[in-house]
């Protein structure tokens, strides 16, 4: 039988949450306990009190951005979808939590999910859609059956479904799983498998705010943007603003793993230093070893390592590491871990979940597979030569961000581990090396 998700541990630091405040509150996943606790008070405030435009404008006031990792301003996307012709309008919310180290979309629907279905039909509300989905992730199966059960009973209590709390505004939610695929967590992938078609990603632009489900208008967001909405309309866009650390705005969850003591989703507010994050919030590392690396945005923004861990978690600091804060996995590596290993490991993921569309990735991630492997060149300048131009070609030719985003993983290890990377070409069998000088 699928277990639970763990409940978030509670805020080290005590620092405001968004997504978490109510979260560990019992009952919270009830109707019951979600409208105790300040649930569905957004909705019946913006359908008396909003028109749709003041919905928007407070969502794009507040500085929230797509926390499924590209971190793209929402107002701004549900004011494309609001002003796109074509009906009827659809808000799609991207449950398929696939990226390796992120576990925090299935923490909020498994103890929260009212409060993404009332973010979706605030989205609704605010851009004109009549119909939504939850593309759940398939390895969730507990979660389906909570989230179809939660369906059920906003549907009964009015809350979805025709002329809501007696508004003139009608709103459903269809619920449905993905089938494993890594790819179909990428948005146009996921719009094509909701449809019926192969998951393959579609060439953007034109964007899915007025070419998604079925080529017309569409609101794509991930599971935290959505619950981050019901707060923002509660409290109010400057709340939301004020939760970040001096420029950012608001909070982010991130998934932390690995060699830590107290792995867990922990809320943060945006610009937390990293370092506070692993040593003051999560207790630092086993005891007897040391850090020795981090990956970004799952595996897809590569390693930090080294004084990079002094960075700050927002996208600016993080950018001018190389790297990116995504959907928030960071997984930890401590001194015992063979990071040429790692690298491989993550390699042959992103090698074994390339959808094949395009041969930069379909190919690309497969000879860097290799080179990581015990593959390839035997000589450290042969081999960085080599896996640098395969990175550079499939960054530029890749159609979408897995293809773009697999060679930070290689770029990051060449910038940081170039020691154990020369151990292991050192380490390769004479014959491999004779046959190549041959
Ligand atoms: P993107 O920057 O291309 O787009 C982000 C969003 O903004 C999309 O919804 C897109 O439709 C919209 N958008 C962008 N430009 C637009 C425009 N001009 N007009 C209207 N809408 C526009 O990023 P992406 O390729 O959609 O997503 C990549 C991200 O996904 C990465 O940052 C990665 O971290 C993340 N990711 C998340 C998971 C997960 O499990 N949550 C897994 C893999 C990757
Ligand atoms: Fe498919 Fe990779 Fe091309 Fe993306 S980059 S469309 S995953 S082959």
């Amino acid at each position: 039988a699928a277990t639970p998700s763990p409940l978030p541990p509670p805020n080290p630091a005590g620092s405001p949450e968004c997504v978490f405040a109510h979260i560990r509150t019992p009952g919270r996943n009830t109707l019951a306990g979600y409208r105790a606790t300040g649930g569905y008070q957004a909705l019946r405030r913006a359908l008396q009190e909003l028109t749709p435009a003041d919905v928007i404008e407070q969502v794009r006031a507040s500085g929230l951005a797509g926390r499924g990792g590209a971190g793209f301003p929402t107002g701004v996307k549900w004011q494309a979808v609001a002003d796109a012709p074509g009906a009827p309008k659809t808000i799609v919310c991207n449950a398929d939590e696939g990226e390796p180290g992120c576990f925090k979309d299935r923490a909020l629907l498994d103890y929260d999910p009212f409060a993404v279905i009332e973010g979706m039909t605030l989205a609704a509300y605010a851009t004109g859609a009549t119909r939504g989905f939850i593309y759940l992730r398939y390895e969730y199966p507990a979660t389906y059956h909570l989230l179809a059960q939660a369906l059920a009973a906003a549907r009964e209590a009015g809350y979805l479904g025709p002329q809501i709390l007696g508004s003139d505004f009608s709103f459903e939610i269809y619920l449905r799983r993905g089938a494993g695929a890594y790819i179909c967590g990428e948005e146009t992938a996921l719009l094509n498998s909701l449809e019926g078609r192969h998951p393959f990603p579609r060439n953007r632009p034109p964007y899915p705010v007025t070419h998604g489900f079925e080529g017309l208008p569409t609101v794509v967001n991930n599971v935290e943007t959505l619950a981050s909405v019901p707060p923002i309309l509660r409290h109010g866009p400057d709340w939301y603003r004020a939760l970040g650390l001096g420029e950012q705005a608001g909070t982010k969850v991130i998934s932390l793993s690995g060699d830590i003591q107290r792995p867990g989703n922990y809320e943060i507010p945006m610009g937390l230093p990293l370092r506070t994050l692993l040593y003051d919030w999560a207790g630092g590392p086993l005891p007897g070893h040391t850090i020795q690396a981090v990956t970004m945005a799952g595996l897809s923004g590569g390693f930090l390592a080294g004084d990079d861990l002094d960075v700050n978690l927002d996208d600016p600091s993080l950018r001018r590491k190389g790297t990116f804060l995504g959907a928030g996995g960071i997984m930890v590596f401590d001194d015992r871990r063979d990071m040429v290993q790692v690298a491989a490991d993550a390699m042959a993921f992103f090698a074994h979940e390339s959808c094949g569309k395009c041969f930069p990735c379909r190919i690309g991630t497969q000879r860097l597979h290799e080179r990581l492997d015990g593959g390839g060149p035997s000589t450290w300048e042969a081999w960085q030569q080599e896996v640098a131009d395969l990175g550079r070609t499939m960054r530029a030719l890749s159609a979408c961000g897995l293809g773009q985003a697999a060679p930070m993983v290689t770029d990051s290890l060449v910038r940081y581990f170039p020691v154990q990377i020369q151990a292991h070409l050192a380490a390769r069998p004479a014959d491999q090396v004779q046959h190549e000088k041959e």
